[in-house]
């Protein structure tokens, strides 16, 4: 059977695009601290901070100056997740905020899990990775949206539609960002509204973009910061739909629709009396070159333990995003460096069995806003001076939890019965079976074979084609932008077939033996970062405007 090998059809990272030794622009925006990405890290990282100087007042560090740049023209439009909070880190971070008037919409009232066949589903006893009392269902992007309220009370500076698309550095010191220029014609000439890039500096940078960070991805790269396993991926594919009838548990499922040599499984949960959200997250070293995540998704609501509940209900809103699932061992060597930090999704601070990333993004970021509040203090921002984060990340609950669970999501690549049989004994061993370190490839080295994908029709009621999604994100970017995605080479007809399965947002497509690319309706899920063309930021406000995801 004929195969695809992903990593044979990619490009390198563009790192002379990405890194920067030129001197910033006399014209830059001088700051104290940068924050790339207005996600739960990055902004939990500035609330922090702000809190510290606030406290410190009458101390002798002059007020400082924090500035959170995000891609998205509004905060909260392109993030994504689940999402069940564990609420931990919002206490510590808003001790005197009562839990009612946190960013939730409601208490976990019951759990359950099930095993899926096509037409069947068995009820499993709860693992206890994935037990949810005390817990709290949450948009992403309502807890986003708030972060930022109580960032800019605070006196955070915060920078909507302003995608950074390059590190400044001075040596090995990052010394601030560019953010990309807007108003470029399709060609990448300045159009009737060109708008330049503009420097931003500061005394350290904290990149807390998120899954599949393109700067991070970029300066480990240059300051060769490895890990014991390269980081691995998931897509999730997620929908908001208004319900007739409320659901009074959350529920995850494992099995059908995926094949047993896949890893994932979905979720369903409830955001209030009459609103579900449903996703399906599947790794990304899956073996079939036909599987769709989206398509599988839409499958999923046939089945009869999901068709009642989403039968005669409206799809609100639609959307996706990768999810960093190495865990442990594929945490970088050191997540600080000159004049940097890497903090949430960036760093791969996810815990995969739990499926939960919120909780430990935030923490990171406090820790983050520590290192960098004494560091600061003593007017240094050197490597050695910002040690103290790894230091205080490796002694906390984010480092016991992910050495916890540091094999279980790695057995799947054995297959689903037999990964789920060692995950089984893992939990019992506390994580101790079996011992040592297991190796895991890259996503883009795990070989796909050629198959033909079964046909689907979607029925525009229940279930929708991958243009009724993107409508649903609330993607508008503008038709004329220059294309953002850059395509590797010898992409054949099978291997445009392959990117049309893995990109949810239907970007790619074959036509005859070539590949033909809509970059307008890419949602920056980055999963084909992962496994085909490389993403790269474009002009601030692009992509989705996701409200409830
Ligand atoms: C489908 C799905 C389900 C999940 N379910 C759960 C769950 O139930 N519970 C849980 O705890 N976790 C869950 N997670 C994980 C959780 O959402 C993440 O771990 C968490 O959002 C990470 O926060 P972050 O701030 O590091 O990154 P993000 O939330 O991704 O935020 C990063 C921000 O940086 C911005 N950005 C990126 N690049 C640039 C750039 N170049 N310039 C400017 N801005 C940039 C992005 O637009 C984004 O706003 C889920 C994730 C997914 C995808
Ligand atoms: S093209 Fe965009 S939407 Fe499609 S997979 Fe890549 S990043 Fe995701």
């Amino acid at each position: 059977m004929p195969t695809i090998l992903p990593v044979s059809h990619q490009r390198p990272l563009p790192l002379d695009r990405l890194i920067r030794q030129d001197a910033p622009s006399d014209e830059a925006l001088e700051m104290d601290v940068v924050v790339v990405g207005a996600g739960p890290a990055g902004l939990s990282c500035a609330i922090a901070l702000a809190q510290l100087v606030k406290q410190a007042a009458g101390e002798p560090l002059p007020d400082l100056s924090i500035a959170v740049l995000e891609k998205a023209s509004a905060l909260g439009e392109h993030s994504v997740s689940g999402a069940v909070v564990n609420p931990r880190v919002f206490r510590e971070l808003f001790p005197e905020v009562p839990v009612d008037q946190l960013p939730f919409r409601q208490p976990v009232t019951g759990e359950a899990v099930y095993v899926l066949t096509e037409r069947r589903a068995q009820k499993i006893p709860t693992p206890p990775t994935m037990h949810n009392a005390g817990f709290y269902t949450a948009s992403l992007c309502e807890i986003v949206r708030w972060l930022g309220e109580q960032a800019e009370a605070l006196g955070v500076h915060l920078f909507p539609g302003f995608p950074v698309e390059a590190l400044l550095v001075d040596g090995n010191a990052v010394r601030g960002v560019r953010t990309t220029p807007t108003g470029l014609d399709r060609n990448g000439a300045p159009g009737p509204s060109y708008q330049e890039a503009t420097d931003v500096t500061g005394r350290m940078t904290v990149l807390a973009e998120g899954t599949r960070g393109m700067l991070t991805q970029a300066w480990r790269e240059w300051q060769q910061i490895g890990a014991p396993n390269p980081q691995i991926f998931a897509l999730g594919v997620k929908e908001v739909w208004q319900v007739k009838r409320p659901l009074d548990r959350i529920v995850h499922t494992l099995g059908w629709p995926l094949p047993n040599d896949a890893f994932g499984g979905s979720f369903m949960y409830p955001l209030g009396p009459t609103q579900i959200a449903l996703g399906l997250v599947v790794g990304l070293d899956y073996h079939d070159a036909s599987l769709d995540v989206h398509q599988q998704l839409q499958r999923l609501k046939l089945h009869p333990l999901f068709r009642p509940h989403f039968e005669g209900g409206q799809l609100l809103e639609w959307g996706a995003k990768t999810i960093p699932e190495g865990g442990f061992y594929a945490l970088p060597e050191r997540r600080h460096g000159d004049g940097v930090l890497l903090v949430g999704d960036a760093a791969g601070f996810v815990d995969v069995p739990s499926l939960k990333g919120i909780h430990y993004a935030m923490q990171s970021g406090i820790f983050a806003a520590r290192a960098a509040f004494d560091a600061l203090k003593k007017g240094s921002t050197t490597a050695s001076d910002l040690a103290a984060y790894d230091r205080l990340v490796n002694t906390s609950f984010i480092s016991a939890d992910l050495h916890r669970t540091r094999n279980m999501r790695l057995v799947f690549k054995d297959g689903f019965w037999v990964g789920g049989f060692k995950a089984g004994l893992m939990t019992l061993s506390g994580g101790r079976f079996p011992g040592g370190k297991i190796d895991m490839p890259e996503d883009a080295a795990a070989a796909r074979r050629v198959t033909l994908a079964a046909p689907f029709t979607p029925d525009g009621a229940l279930t929708f084609s991958k243009v009724d999604a993107v409508f649903k994100s609330g993607n508008a970017t503008r038709d004329t932008i220059p294309s953002h995605l850059m395509v590797g080479p010898d992409v054949s007809g099978e291997v445009a077939d392959f990117y049309s399965h893995v990109c949810p947002a239907g970007v790619y497509e074959r036509a005859g033996n070539e590949l033909r690319v809509n970059a307008p309706n890419c949602v920056d899920c980055k999963a084909t970062d992962v496994l085909g063309p490389r993403w790269t930021p474009r002009e601030g406000g692009s992509g989705p405007k996701y409200r409830l995801m």
